[in-house]
């Protein structure tokens, strides 16, 4: 395995529509196990292809719970509920973190590395994590969700 350099913004490749993954061959797999790799050694709770450069409907989430990592491949949203407003950051930009409203739960419909077609649900937290890293899949970024910028000092108050 190999730790990745992540792509920061402005780079253009954050800003665009990834393409499906087609192939769930090996490359996949290594793929998937650099992005895990890369995120824990930047403490990052999820990364999606773009950030390290590459052009794939491919992300990594795990917010250090009992559900494990979560591995989205051409994920999409079917469901949602609720709302939920909280902090959120993005390894795209170091220092930078702000507020945004999400819904509060959904389902999700995904492919895992076998190509296997699955669906579960995620809430709170979790919900938002995945969320974030499927807009990056489309080339959204949060900073276009952000309603209120957080100052380094200002974040004491969030730790939960
Ligand atoms: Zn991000």
């Amino acid at each position: 395995m190999a730790i990745l350099p992540i792509v920061m913004h402005p780079d253009p490749i954050l800003e665009k529509e990834c393409e499906k993954v087609t192939a769930f061959d090996k490359k996949l797999k290594k793929l998937l196990a650099n992005m895990y790799e890369t995120m824990l050694e930047a403490d990052g709770v999820g990364l999606a292809a773009p950030q390290v450069g590459i052009d794939l409907q491919v992300a990594v989430v795990d917010i250090g719970d009992d559900t494990g990592t979560i591995e989205l491949i051409n994920p999409e949203i079917v469901e949602e509920d609720g709302s939920q407003t909280d902090l959120e950051g993005c390894l795209s930009f170091p220092g930078l973190y702000g507020e945004v409203t999400r819904p509060y739960s959904i389902k999700v419909r995904t492919f895992d590395r076998k190509g296997r077609m699955i669906e579960f649900q995620a809430q709170d937290f979790l919900a938002r994590a995945i969320q974030h890293e499927i807009d990056h899949l489309h080339g959204v970024l949060f900073t276009s969700k952000v309603e209120k910028y957080v100052t380094e000092e200002e974040l004491e108050g969030y730790e939960a």
